[in-house]
């Protein structure tokens, strides 16, 4: 099946034909259809899957065929997600499937200046992606009006809810008109999320793609015991003796990560850093040179690497391991991506095999343990206490380690990206912290259960 058959116009189809993708994958399959009728939906989809494009594309077609009468153009269609570095991808994807429309669209978020994108505002734009905080704070001073959007679409709702954003949310949903198009994406289900899937969604079409291998089935995994101070060296005789040529790099800590990013520009390797303590610019900037392979290393802890999509990244590698399990599985997720294959490689050294334990009861396998010439050392094959309950809970892990949600001063931006979860949001949703690691747990290991709320929905029992 191409493209063509699914009802696109050619300047979508142009568009399309230019990134080089000829087979829709199963969510565009099933969702640009349906979209394109103008029905809501309700999706179950990964990331990974293609869903932008899922939604993007049928979005920009129904746009464009409805160009708005005269006058100011009107905000038209409104994608929220949950992080900057989501909402900047989606925008990116809008812009480039959008390149042959007359369609104009911005990207909103926190952490850079309110001016240019009031200036873009002012200007008049069709679509704007966004994510919810900062859309308020815009709303709020009047700078966009968003009682004229057609198509609401929300992406990861899931990490939506989970990152504390229900309220903001349900304030954004007040200032849309009632009659649009809802389109709401998902990779897990939760009890929260069909409730606001209910409140939002009209007679929606239900749509689930397989579940996509997890990370853990499709990544090629490898741990290399390694002392400790050993590590920096490790990674550098690494990188040159395979010659990778673009590898993203994990620690637990920003201060850890500015380290290891000096020394390896020391060992004359480039290499970038890249966490909540850099200014959303420099983010951008040195994501940018990495993804244009001009950074070879990108260095990074674990939520400023949230959302991050790089086509083809063919290694991961775990400096240190995270103190929360789950971690593992979100790190080693950025690369295999759109079915590439990719590697994850953990220098593991004796005080981490506890952590080691742990990822390997989560993924329930057990990961090879290779020892580098040179490099070689004996990790304890056991240690005494191995469910380490202190570290499955965010909260307690990040204040140890003092990552980018605990040691942010700032709050409104920060937190609306996620980068400060641990200010009682989860409280105040009314979620409980069981709730909160039932989510966790669902994510991790891919579970939906869409058809069986689909079957609910059948029987009216919702
Ligand atoms: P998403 O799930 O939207 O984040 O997309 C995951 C990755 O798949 C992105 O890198 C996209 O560029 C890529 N992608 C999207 N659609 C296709 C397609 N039809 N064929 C190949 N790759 C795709």
């Amino acid at each position: 099946m191409s493209f063509t058959t699914l009802g696109l116009s050619e300047p979508i189809l142009r568009a399309v034909a230019e990134t080089g993708y000829t087979t829709p994958t199963p969510i565009q399959k099933a969702a640009i259809p349906v979209v394109l009728t103008g029905k809501d939906i309700l999706a179950g989809a990964q990331t990974g899957t293609g869903k932008t494009a899922g939604f993007t594309l049928p979005l920009l077609q129904r746009l464009s065929l409805h160009a708005p009468s005269g006058g100011r153009r009107p905000v038209r269609a409104l994608v929220l997600t949950p992080t900057r570095e989501l909402a900047a991808q989606v925008g990116e994807s809008v812009a480039t499937y959008g390149k042959y429309l007359p369609l104009r669209s911005t990207v909103i978020f926190g952490g850079v200046g309110m001016n240019p994108q009031i200036n873009a505002l002012r200007k008049g734009v069709d679509i704007v992606v966004a994510t919810p905080g900062r859309l308020l704070d815009h709303a709020n001073q009047k700078n966009i009006d968003l009682s004229r959007v057609e198509c609401l679409i929300l992406d990861e709702a899931d990490r939506m809810l989970d990152m504390g954003f229900i309220h903001d949310i349900r304030k954004i949903l007040a200032l849309l008109p009632k009659r649009r198009q809802s389109l709401l994406f998902s990779a897990t289900f939760s009890p929260e999320i069909k409730k606001l899937a209910d409140s939002l969604l009209d007679a929606p079409e239900l749509i689930e793609v397989a579940r996509r291998n997890t990370a853990s089935e499709r990544v090629a995994q490898v741990v290399h015991p390694v002392e400790r101070e050993r590590k920096r060296e490790l990674l550098s005789h690494l990188i040159g003796s395979q010659q990778w040529k673009q590898v993203l790099v994990f620690t637990r800590t920003k201060h850890g990560a500015d380290r290891l990013c000096k020394q390896l520009v020391a060992d004359g390797i480039t290499a970038a850093a890249i966490h909540g303590n850099k200014s959303q610019n420099a983010r951008t900037r040195a994501l940018a040179q990495f993804k244009e392979n001009r950074t070879r290393v990108l260095v990074a802890t674990d939520i400023a690497a949230r959302g991050i999509d790089i086509d083809q990244l063919p290694h991961v590698v775990n400096f240190e391991l995270p103190n929360v399990p789950e971690d593992y599985v979100h790190r080693i997720g950025r690369t295999g991506r759109a079915g590439n294959e990719g590697e994850a490689v953990s220098l593991v050294c004796a005080d981490e095999v506890e952590l080691l334990q742990n990822i390997e009861k989560l993924i329930k396998r057990e990961i090879a343990k290779t020892a580098i010439n040179g490099f070689e050392c004996t990790l304890p094959s056991s240690v005494a206490k191995p469910a380490a309950k202190k570290s499955r809970g965010r909260s307690g892990g990040r204040a140890q380690n003092g990552d980018d949600r605990s040691a942010s001063g700032r709050s409104r931006d920060n937190e609306r990206d996620g980068r400060n979860r641990r200010d009682g949001r989860d409280g105040r949703n009314g979620r409980d912290g069981r709730n909160g690691r039932d989510n966790r747990r669902a994510r991790s290991e891919g579970t939906q259960d869409l058809s069986h709320y689909a079957a609910q929905m059948q029987a009216g029992l919702r």
